[in-house]
């Protein structure tokens, strides 16, 4: 069926209905936490855990985590001098992310040149413009390897416990091998996306054939590996996916390839726009000049977030969105109107809407049976879910064995121990995958796996109830020599979250080099300072990004109120990331540090 245009009102009345179908009461708690069945979730599937005696010591930095925020921000410590670090994280390696999601077809839809954190201090040249995961997890072990960060790193042991000794100044670190270890400082890279979820599905726990998510994909199971290899084992198997979010969009194609039967249940679809890799070539990558990284990043943040540069050095999907809204800006105040609200919304619309019917009508160019043509196209702004880049996921459609099952925004009704219902349709499956995604409204310390407890028993759970109070998004009042290894209330550059990192984790090895060079004991936001910056913060009441009108997900609090703690938990620079790296560098070269107390 080709898509017939629809006047402005009538797409916005179609997206309200889509909406509204999808909002249920329930929120945040449809999902439920993998206890019980799936309590082997939270396990390292990857690493056999090693016996070793507990340890008991001081290190003047314990990073915890060991993703892109605890590499960077270690890699830019050892610059500054700083040596006595300690990544602990329970994977049993680094990568964080990239340790954890293995599955099939996965890979990074920002590009590498600018995603890949530190490439031109670990001399790699990215394979592609967009790389797949095993790279991504070789890069951050390459980090760990050129900046020393695998000498003292304790891998395979969970923290349970973070504790803060007023009486010698120093965090006291429980974990679950029975260390004790005492930290002058602790940054904490515990990641956003860190725990699996899973739908709060009638039955879920009955099911009787194979289940897993895919961040602990098991290949033992399916077959095949990371790299690519053909899951061999599906071949006889009636496999089901639960949900078509960016993992999904993935994992199909190379699913569809293997399994006899793939199901994939579709709550909502994806928008899936052209992704366009090709591979990168050494030789024009060697001709860079020194310093191309900084300026690759910058250039993408600037076009990314509306502003203006000669050139499009990235040219993805990513800043094509954001120039289109721009230029339609440009034309609209050219033509005489006022910047306001209400003129960047215009242009927002404008440029949203071109795009979204370019996607839909890609998807009837696409999937030859019009019936799931139709359930595959999104209806709601790109920028209500995390946009997707593929070009195999819609083609995965055309082949026999793949089956589209749409629920009609509904979800899956209910499972049983042979497999899911459908209202009153029913699919045997010998196998089930959770793409269900990660916890991402809940506490910190949920997510996060263990308490921070500061000055005067003061957890940051507490602290943090009416949502994140920070300097900066790196510091707490009443958590000294504490960092906070984010984006939020920091740049909140979501589209490319490493460069947050690369960007703090500079202004971060600057303060503990420089309180370790005074012999200062403690730094610490002052509560006014914190508080200040908050404010400021929250004088930011944009919401094109996260809006309450877009189809429920992540992004919105699932379509429930967005209340100040949110708001807190999501808020950035009122003025964007580019703004905020200005404001951040000038703040640390002026040597000042306004808003930090040390003592
Ligand atoms: P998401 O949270 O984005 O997706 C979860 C999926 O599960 C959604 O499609 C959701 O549907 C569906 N779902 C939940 N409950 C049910 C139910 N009861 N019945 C049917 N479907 C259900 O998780 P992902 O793991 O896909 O992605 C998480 C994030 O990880 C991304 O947003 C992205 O930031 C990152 N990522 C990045 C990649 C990259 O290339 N850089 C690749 C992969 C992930 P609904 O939409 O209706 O809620």
């Amino acid at each position: 069926m080709t898509q017939i245009p629809l006047t402005t009102d009538e797409r916005r009345e179609k997206y309200r209905q889509e909406r509204d179908k999808r909002i249920r009461p329930d929120g945040n708690d449809q999902y439920q936490e993998p206890f019980g069945r799936f309590s082997n979730l939270l396990l390292d599937p990857y690493t056999t855990v090693e016996e070793r005696k507990p340890v008991s010591d001081e290190v003047t930095v314990a990073i915890i985590g060991g993703g892109f925020a605890g590499l960077v921000t270690g890699a830019r410590l050892k610059q500054q001098g700083v040596n006595d670090i300690r990544i602990i994280d329970k994977a049993g390696d680094v990568g964080g992310v990239w340790y954890w999601n293995r599955y099939p077809g996965a890979m990074c839809d920002t590009a590498a040149m600018i995603y890949l954190p530190l490439l031109e201090e670990t001399g790699t040249v990215p394979s592609a413009k967009y790389v797949r995961a095993p790279e991504i997890y070789a890069h951050a072990q390459k980090i760990a390897t050129t900046f020393g960060l695998y000498e003292n790193a304790l891998l395979s042991t969970g923290i349970t416990r973070v504790e803060w000794d007023e009486d010698d100044s120093r965090w006291m670190i429980t974990t679950d091998r029975g260390d004790k270890i005492r930290a002058q400082f602790v940054a904490m890279g515990t990641g956003p996306l860190h725990r699996p979820k899973l739908p709060g599905i009638p039955g879920i726990d009955s099911f009787a054939g194979h289940a897993f998510h895919t961040s602990r994909w098991d290949y033992e199971y399916t077959g095949g590996d990371a790299t690519g290899a053909a899951m061999t084992h599906l071949d006889n198997k009636r496999v089901g996916i639960i949900g078509t979010g960016a993992t999904a969009v993935q994992c199909v194609s190379p699913l569809a390839a293997s399994a006899h039967d793939l199901f994939v249940f579709q709550r909502t679809p994806s928008s899936i726009d052209v992704r366009n890799n090709h591979a990168i070539d050494p030789k024009w990558f060697a001709g860079l000049d020194s310093g191309w990284q900084k300026k690759w990043m910058m250039n993408f943040a600037i076009l990314q977030t509306g502003g203006f540069a000669d050139e499009d050095l990235v040219k993805d999907g990513w800043t094509d969105i954001s120039q289109r809204i721009r230029d339609r800006l440009v034309d609209l105040l050219t033509a005489g109107s006022e910047f306001t609200p209400e003129s960047f919304l215009q242009a927002y619309e404008a440029s949203d809407d071109e795009k979204m019917d370019e996607i839909r009508v890609r998807v009837d160019k696409i999937v030859r049976n019009p019936k799931t043509a139709e359930a595959l196209k999104p209806w709601y702004r790109q920028l209500c879910k995390r946009p997707c880049f593929h070009d195999e996921y819609l083609q995965a459609f055309n082949k026999p064995n793949v089956h589209l099952v749409d629920t009609n925004g509904k979800g899956v009704t209910r499972v049983d121990a042979l497999g899911v219902w459908v209202e009153d349709e029913h699919f045997d499956l010998d196998c089930l995958i959770f793409a269900s995604g990660f916890e991402v409204g809940t506490d910190y310390a949920r997510r996060s796996g263990f308490e921070t407890t500061g000055r005067n028993g003061l957890t940051l759970s507490e602290h943090w109830h009416e949502g994140m109070r920070t300097l900066h998004g790196i510091h707490s009042h009443g958590f000294p020599n504490l960092f906070i290894l984010g984006i939020t209330q920091g740049a909140n550059l979501i589209s490319n979250i490493p460069q947050n990192f690369v960007e703090s984790g500079t202004t971060i090895a600057q303060i503990i080099a420089s309180a370790i060079e005074n012999n200062y004991k403690t730094v610490e936001a002052s509560a006014a300072a914190q508080d200040a910056w908050v404010a400021r913060l929250e004088t930011n009441t944009g919401s094109v990004f996260g809006d309450s009108n877009c189809t429920p997900g992540y992004y919105n609090n699932e379509g429930q109120p967005i209340g100040v703690r949110e708001r807190r938990n999501s808020i950035g620079y009122p003025e964007g990331p580019i703004a905020y790296f200005e404001y951040i560098d000038q703040w640390r070269e002026s040597g000042e540090y306004a808003g930090l107390e040390f003592i």
